[in-house]
């Protein structure tokens, strides 16, 4: 496909603030490609050239794309800035130039080798009224920029992407140079992928789950794709867990009382104490050197045995969110290596702080103080991490998480020590009847942990779904409510009085309606922050402000300003109440779900996005247990 072909594609996604228009302008697009390309064209459509849990971002500032644009169209890097400045998209800015160069003329038509297309990048210097570029070539070339590393890296950026503009149309220019900077703003979320996918090879959605269910394997929209075009449905059945790639995370119920935990649970079932730390989804795979050993040639022995250019890495850690955090936690990584006894595993834990001269756990303040990407080495020492595993689910090649429960944890014990000094197996208990978890909570709580987590000791390890085959048992810090509610901020209303100095008066924030991929409002916020607080929000919504009100956000309300959904703020109320003005499950009638009294218990951070905020359908079952609770 051409990348202008793309293009055009962008500009229609672009233009709607419908979801269905989109799935549909998708899955036309879906339609055109080929199963070679149609795996870079799902990352590029979130403005990526890799999937998200990978750090391989492209990396460059305002400053440098500007200097790009510059060089490309001979025009002033100042002017460049300016109108970008004035038009507020660096995109428009370049297109705009872009046009000009062509109208001055000296464009020709652009000539590529397809089977090396770098080399006739590099050599060409024709600029193209309509470019002949393919979407792997333009992808390539994106992809080598992330790539560039050391010395002179940004000159090899900036002039890169410069020859890139340079043989593009000025459609293409307008999108490609929005890339770098993270501005593509089409709001595409993945299960609106999933949705396109199945329409375009199927006719219609039904094949979202089979898709859906190889997704939650590996989180690699690119790969499920890819693998979807090239082995169909059955190729897709087979999908099992890759070492490197993170399995979107099982999570937990939420019930209102013991007696109906063990309803639910049956006669026997598994008891661990609940962390508050954060979950850490550890991959080991095969060292280096024994994987060379086994059935590599000399040269790449050499290479390993160097160090000079690993293949793979030993030891990668995902957060919940499933971002790559392996950086931030050299202790866990030195940890696992020498401490779990498997040449290759995917572990499930949550990182906590302690104090190593008493034991003690400490608050999640604490632990959370060491997510973070500078001075890593001296918070290592300042605060160490336990990692407490309670899951595994790849096991020496194999993929464990069809086993039930009970054998999964055993073969855990197996590979993980009690008392490690990094990494430790989580206590666990199986229990019978209502007391005993009320006698085990009681003594979680009191060393200091949040509660409890049940499990079904019969139940395969379910990725990506909240389910009973989990439940959480948290110490009572909500009310009346079972759990606090996870809420993205959708809209800003602007300050008056005080809190103008704030540029932030209130907030809309909403919930995540799974089904439709779409974010419905539940409250409006604008008490319960502090005034530093409102200065943090108030920066976030600069960022993230957007001119007109996102396709997936579904609202009655019109904010000051919308913003693009992302920021999942922790939200703890009195009560859950009906309400005509939200759409956060609105039946017939219009009559949704609102938040009474609601207050900022924290930002999530990058703990979370927008995806995995509270669902309509969770709200709706907090709704109903708050009255059982009573
Ligand atoms: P969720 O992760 O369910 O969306 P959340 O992030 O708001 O919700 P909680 O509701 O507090 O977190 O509970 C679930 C989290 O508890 C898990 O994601 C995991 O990080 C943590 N956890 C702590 N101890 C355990 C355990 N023994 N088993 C499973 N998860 C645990």
């Amino acid at each position: 496909m051409k990348f202008s072909t793309l293009a055009q594609y962008y500009e229609k996604l672009e233009a709607t603030s419908k979801r269905l228009e989109l799935v549909d302008i998708l899955s036309k697009l879906f339609k055109e490609a080929k199963a070679e390309e149609i795996g870079k064209i799902c990352y590029l459509i979130q403005g990526r050239v890799a999937p998200f849990f990978e750090a391989t971002e492209i990396g460059m500032a305002e400053s440098m794309v500007a200097s790009a644009i510059a060089k490309a169209f001979g025009e002033d890097k100042d002017k460049v800035t300016k109108s970008y400045r004035s038009l507020g998209n660096m995109g428009l800015a370049a297109q705009k130039l872009s046009q000009g160069s062509h109208q001055k003329g000296g464009q020709a038509p652009f000539k590529v080798h397809p089977s090396t297309p770098s080399a006739s990048l590099r050599t060409s210097s024709l600029r193209a009224s309509s470019s002949k570029l393919s979407v792997s070539e333009v992808f390539d070339e994106l992809l080598k920029i992330a790539k560039f590393t050391g010395k002179g890296t940004v000159e090899q950026k900036v002039s890169t992407l410069s020859e890139l503009l340079k043989k593009l149309d000025p459609v293409s220019v307008k999108h490609v140079a929005n890339i770098p900077l993270g501005t593509l703003r089409l709001g595409i979320g993945d299960p609106t992928v999933l949705d396109a996918l199945s329409l375009a090879k199927k006719g219609d959605k039904s094949l979202r789950p089979v898709l859906e269910d190889a997704y939650n394997k590996t989180s690699d929209l690119g790969y499920v794709a890819e693998t979807y075009f090239k082995l169909q449905e059955g190729g897709l059945k087979n999908i099992k867990l890759v070492v490197g790639k993170p399995i979107r995370p099982a999570l937990a119920e939420r019930l209102p009382s013991a007696e109906e935990a063990v309803k639910r649970l049956g006669g026997e079932f598994a008891a661990e104490p609940k962390f508050d730390g954060f979950r850490v989804q550890v991959h080991l795979s095969p060292s280096i050197k024994s994987e060379v050993i086994r059935g590599s040639t000399l040269k790449d022995l050499a290479r390993a045995t160097s160090g000079v250019e690993p293949r793979l890495e030993h030891v990668k850690l995902f957060s919940r969110n499933l971002e790559n955090t392996t950086h931030a936690f050299p202790d866990i990584v030195e940890g696992v290596k020498r401490e779990v006894g498997a040449k290759s595993a995917i572990l499930e834990g949550e990182a906590i702080a302690y104090n190593p001269t008493t034991s003690e756990f400490l608050p999640f303040q604490e632990t959370t103080k060491r997510r973070r990407k500078y001075q890593v080495e001296e918070m290592v020492k300042k605060l160490p991490l336990v990692l407490f595993v309670f899951d595994l689910l790849y096991l020496n090649g194999k993929d464990i998480t069809e086993k039930p429960y009970r054998e999964r944890r055993k073969l855990l014990t197996g590979i993980v020590p009690k008392e490690g000094k990094v990494v430790r197996l989580a206590e666990e208990r199986t229990l019978k009847g209502a007391g005993e978890i009320t006698k085990f909570f009681n003594e979680a709580v009191s060393e200091g942990l949040e509660g409890l987590m049940l499990k079904k000791l019969d139940s395969p390890y379910v990725a990506g779904g909240r389910g009973f085959h989990w439940i959480k048992f948290k110490r009572s810090q909500a009310g009346e409510l079972t759990d606090t509610v996870d809420c993205v901020i959708l809209g800003v209303f602007s300050g008056k009085g005080k809190r103008t100095e704030f540029g932030v008066g209130g907030l809309l924030v909403g919930v995540y309606e799974k089904k439709r991929d779409e974010f419905v409002t539940i409250s409006r916020i604008g008490t319960g922050l502090t005034d530093e607080e409102f200065r943090q929000v108030n920066e976030l919504a600069k960022k993230l402000k957007v001119s007109h009100k996102p396709s997936r956000v579904n609202s009655k309300i019109e904010p000051t300003f919308w913003v693009e959904p992302k920021e999942v703020l922790e939200i703890y109320a009195d009560e859950i109440t009906r309400s005509p003005i939200h759409t956060a499950g609105a039946d017939k009638d219009g009559i949704g779900y609102a938040l009474r009294f609601p207050r900022l218990v924290k930002f999530r951070g990058k703990d979370k996005r927008a995806e995995d905020a509270t669902t309509v359908e969770e709200v709706e079952k907090m709704y109903k247990q708050q009255y059982k609770k009573k």
